[in-house]
């Protein structure tokens, strides 16, 4: 309650997460029960230990020890030299069963009284064993005779220092007359009266910007410092974080909402700049580290790492200086950021935000120089660094929409001004949508404003299993498409509501005329007054109409050695088909004999040119979203692509495109930045002076999420994931049923009801793995002890239309809780764009590969309210046993965890894959409509490269400049180049050969995706 005893919304859900925290743990530990009708050693997963004679005799084994642990304890470094005296409470339970005529035949289990005793101890470097009298006499007296428990003390001595670990081990016998089970339960262990120093975080290198203090660690438990010298073991390891917020600093915060900076953004600019320049100059001058550096003690290395920080902060604010001072200075970069500032008010009309965050106005400052020297900023791959907060999507759009009015303004008409990419098979529906969104904002502003060129639209271009390359008016093979195909055109409607109205009655169409499938608005209010919106999901369409930017998955690169309409999206189309809505024409084929790619064009042989300049056809930047996903041989086939793209654009265009990242770490990037995409790294925004602080984001009291590790005992990941998944459901349907005793436990305010119920009555249940997430979902039905949970999963499979009623159920929940969905089983599907507000507790099958994914992945969890999240690790598995450990700064410093992302352009295993379609992309893209001929056939393509002297050895050299293997240490790989091309060659020439096709020639034939390689397979120099 706050002071006005008001209960706040916020404080409500702090109180009600802090509640279900409490009973999930009573649960898993079995509080407050007093009976049980089937054994608790198959039951309980917190608190209980093993006996050591049964642990031993299972195998000496680590790993299995820690999976049903016969201790648990406490280290701790004491400060003074031995001997050493603490006193250590113990604190345990016992469960016995009844014989088979006892007075509770259906339950015949029961639960002994609380044993509580305090041991004194005084050991020296020796160690010794304490209490065990004691404590076997306290076990007896509670009913659980045969039982028995020592303190034992161990001294390490192999560190520098000596180390104390302090256990209670359960000593009792396996068997004994009388000893139902030897199990010990709801255990604690306090350490107390020993003067300790803390641990240095090992697992991290020094830095200025940690803490790396660690009091003490667990054993099996987290340990928790209630006061000062007193260490007391939990059975969970619970961590909060805190909300951010986004302006720190003593100035006044300048008005960065959406009009002010539509109508008059310097004023407000200059003050944001000013106040970063305040903001480093006190904490990152000369001075500023002199004195942190006397303060806390720093090494040089320190201070060396400081002093590189400081120099990359003050080139950031460099570079956000001459932002303002380009948009002051060049009228035509200055209108396309009001314009974009407005569309961008448009779309986020209604949406309750009107403003942007100062770190997002920051990268755009920091970005927008490429509009005024492309080449010379091409030469840097610009990363949003989105681990400091949301938003990056938006700040994308706003980059993007800049570049789309910039290009209108200075002449480019037409054509594809962005394409953006994301990793994952499956774009997110929802984050397709923002796009729309914004573009539609943008197109009213382009009417209003008078801005020319064709209307600003959208283009998804997704992998086959997303949405149709081509729609035919016959299928001849399997798997082509026609206009009557099963579920066209309803299932591909990828839209959720309309971009211009938000209205949700958007419908499908297949335009026999136009051949076009689209996406209407019934709503009669709409701008679009029924028009198709501006809007393409089949890839040929967006060939034909070449959309002002294009979203779609990263494996859809590999079409450009494959499909010679994708041109459109490196340079020009070939000419203008004259028939209205056919669009742009590529080279000619037998089914487009004129480069019409509109089945049956009736349009002849006769094309228009080009309404516009073919070198302003490339387009102005390519963009990456998720960056860190892009390892291993997925990175490494990409980074041959993304060279194969920028060849055929300089080729084509002459020009060099802009790539923009977004990223969740910052480790190892340069490199990544290098091999991907062989240009330099710069980071957006540059980490503050401290770990959570910096100009652009510090830390509220606000909670966000609770994250609470939990190392299970003794019974399946499987069994703990079902129970507290039904700890959590039998909770908020309490909260349904009895209202009031649930408010009156939970200290909440009963007005608040409806909204919790609403808030945490749907679960994440989140697995790494599809086996993980299907199974979750299955089990949960079967093995709860509360009826009719309803599970949908979401995952890479679920099928389009599928995902689309999912999110909207999960958005605009049925009235009756008993009709909702309950639980939501998924997969790293839901990690990328899915956006629920109501989605605030998950439970993690085990944790994520990488912390990147960790980090990404809980983050869709507490959104805008506080979130509850389940860490379950796989305790026998080394990593989580090592990040349990020490999980409370693996929540806190998730950043400096991330792994360095392992990628190399130098695999000839990749090569292997890659040469055949970087050899037919220059033969559709470049050669054939230079030659002014088809050379879809192997016997064209011959008598073209007789003709033209092409020899095998000019095109290796070529295919070696694109992937920049010139080198003196790239010669095996300029061999194996020349191999692969000699053969292709030697096909070429060879009339007998099979080939019916271009692709068909050489070795083998060009990637049909990126994804063709195993994505996680390690990949080597
Ligand atoms: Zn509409
Ligand atoms: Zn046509």
């Amino acid at each position: 309650m706050n002071v006005n005893g008001v209960e706040s919304q916020e404080q409500a859900c702090e109180a009600f997460v802090a509640w279900l925290d409490r009973r999930v743990v009573a649960a898993g530990r079995g509080d407050g029960l007093a009976r049980l009708e089937v054994a608790p050693s198959g039951t309980f997963w917190l608190g209980r230990i093993a006996c050591e004679d049964e642990v031993r005799k299972g195998a000496a084994d680590e790993r299995l020890e820690r999976l049903d642990p016969c201790a648990i304890g406490i280290r701790l470094r004491p400060a003074v030299a031995p001997s050493w005296s603490m006193t250590v409470t113990v604190r345990a339970r016992a469960w016995v069963k009844d014989p088979k005529d006892g007075s509770h035949p259906e339950q015949r289990w029961w639960r002994s009284d609380l044993v509580e005793e305090v041991v004194s101890v005084l050991v020296d470097a020796g160690g010794g064993s304490f209490g065990g009298k004691q404590l076997t006499d306290a076990f007896a007296a509670v009913g659980a005779p045969g039982l028995a428990a020592e303190v034992r003390v161990e001294v390490e001595d192999w560190h520098r220092e000596a180390e104390l670990v302090v256990q209670l081990v359960n000593t009792s016998p396996e068997k004994a007359p009388g000893l139902t089970d030897s199990h010990l339960y709801e255990t604690q262990l306090e350490v107390a009266g020993l003067t300790t120093t803390p641990f240095q975080l090992e697992a991290l290198p020094d830095s200025f910007r940690y803490d790396r203090d660690v009091p003490a660690y667990g054993i099996n438990v987290g340990v928790d410092v209630p006061e000062p010298g007193v260490f007391r073991t939990t059975d969970t390891v619970d961590v909060q974080t805190c909300r951010p917020a986004y302006w720190n600093s003593t100035s006044t915060p300048p008005d960065l909402s959406f009009l002010a900076l539509a109508c008059d953004p310097l004023p407000e600019l200059t003050a944001l700049v000013d106040a970063l320049a305040a903001y480093d100059e006190a904490h990152w001058s000369q001075g500023a580290l002199d004195d942190r550096q006397t303060a806390e003690r720093w090494t040089a290395s320190m201070r060396a790492e400081a002093d590189k920080s400081a120099q990359d902060v003050f080139d950031e604010l460099d570079r956000l200086r001459t932002g303002v001072e380009l948009l002051r200075t060049r009228p035509t970069i200055l209108r396309a950021f009001q314009l974009m500032n407005k569309a961008i008010a448009r779309s986020a009309e209604g949406r309750g935000y009107a403003t942007w965050r100062p770190f997002q106005v920051g990268f755009l400052l920091s970005a927008i120089r490429f509009l005024a020297e492309p080449d010379d900023e091409a030469r840097f791959v610009d990363t949003v660094w989105f681990a400091t907060g949301g938003g990056k999507t938006e700040t994308y759009l706003g980059l993007l929409l800049t570049a789309a009015f910039h290009d209108r303004l200075t002449g480019k008409l037409m054509g594809v001004t962005a394409w953006s990419r994301f990793p994952l098979r499956l774009l997110s529906l929802q984050q397709t949508q923002r796009f729309a969104d914004a573009l539609a904002g943008a197109e009213m502003v382009r009417r209003e404003e008078n801005v020319g060129g064709t209307p600003f639209s959208l283009g998804f271009l997704v992998g086959q299993a997303g949405t149709p390359n081509k729609i035919v008016p016959k299928a001849e093979k399997d798997g082509d498409i026609t206009p009557d195909s099963p579920g066209l055109p309803d299932k591909y409607q990828v839209l959720l509501q309309c971009p211009f109205c938000r209205a949700d009655n958007l419908t499908m169409h297949f335009n026999r005329e136009r051949w076009k499938l689209e996406h209407r608005c019934t709503s009669t209010t709409c701008p679009t007054k029924g028009q198709a919106l501006p809007m393409y999901v089949v890839d040929q369409e967006i060939f034909r109409f070449l959309p002002t930017v294009v979203v779609g998955t990263l494996d859809k690169a590999a079409s450009i050695g494959m499909q010679q309409a994708m041109r459109g999206l490196v340079g020009p189309p070939q000419k203008l088909c004259p028939v209205p809505w056919h669009g742009f024409t590529y080279a000619e084929r037998s089914a487009a004999p004129n480069g019409c790619l509109v089945p049956s064009c009736q349009g002849g042989k006769v094309l228009k040119d080009l309404p516009m300049d073919p070198k302003r056809y490339g387009p102005s930047l390519r963009l990456q979203d998720e960056l860190h996903l892009l390892r291993d041989s997925l990175g490494a086939v990409d980074s041959h692509y993304e060279s194969l793209l920028d060849h055929l654009q300089h080729e084509l265009c002459g020009t060099r495109v802009k790539i923009v990242a977004s990223s969740a770490t910052l480790t190892g990037y340069d490199r990544q930045i290098d091999v991907l995409y062989q240009r330099e790294g710069r980071v957006f925004p540059q980490p503050g002076p401290r770990a959570g602080e910096s100009f652009w984001t510090t830390s509220t009291t606000q909670p966000l999420r609770r994250f609470v590790a939990v190392a299970p005992r003794g019974v399946t990941l499987e069994h703990v994931s079902d129970r507290t998944l039904d700890a959590l459901q039998r909770c908020v349907r309490e909260l349904v049923n009895n209202p009031a005793s649930v408010c009156a436990e939970a200290g909440v305010d009963p007005r608040h009801v409806p909204t919790l119920i609403s808030l945490y009555g749907t679960d994440v249940v989140y697995g790494t793995t599809l086996y993980d997430v299907e199974a979750a979902g299955r089990s949960l039905g079967s093995n709860n002890t509360v009826d009719g949970i309803n599970v949908e999963q979401l995952t890479g499979q679920t099928d389009f239309d599928e995902v689309r009623a999912i999110l909207d159920r999960l958005e605009k929940p049925e009235d009756d809780f008993a009709e909702r969905i309950h639980v939501v089983a998924a997969s790293s599907m839901l990690s990328h764009g899915v956006d629920v507000d109501r989605l605030n507790t998950m439970v993690m099958l085990g944790l994520p590969l990488t912390t990147a994914e960790f980090i990404q992945t809980t983050a869709r969890v507490g959104r805008r309210h506080p979130g509850l999240v389940y860490v379950l690790h796989k305790i026998g598995r080394e990593r989580d046993a090592q990040t349990f450990r020490h999980f409370a700064q693996y929540v806190r410093q998730g950043d400096r965890f991330v792994d360095a992302i392992p990628i190399t352009r130098r695999s000839r295993r990749v090569l292997d894959l890659t040469i055949a379609g970087i050899v037919a992309a220059r033969t559709l893209m470049l050669r054939e409509p230079a030659s002014r001929q088809r050379l879809s056939t192997p016997a064209k393509l011959r008598d073209h490269v007789r003709a033209s002297g092409l020899t095998s050895a000019m095109e290796a050299a070529a295919v070696a400049a694109v992937l920049n293997l010139e080198g003196p240490e790239d010669s095996v790989h300029r061999e194996q180049i020349t191999e692969w091309i000699r053969a292709w060659f030697a096909e070429l020439v060879d009339p007998t050969s099979k080939a019916k096709f271009i692709g068909d020639l050489g070795p083998r034939s060009p990637m049909m995706s990126l994804r063709d390689v195993e994505a996680s397979a390690p990949i080597h120099d």
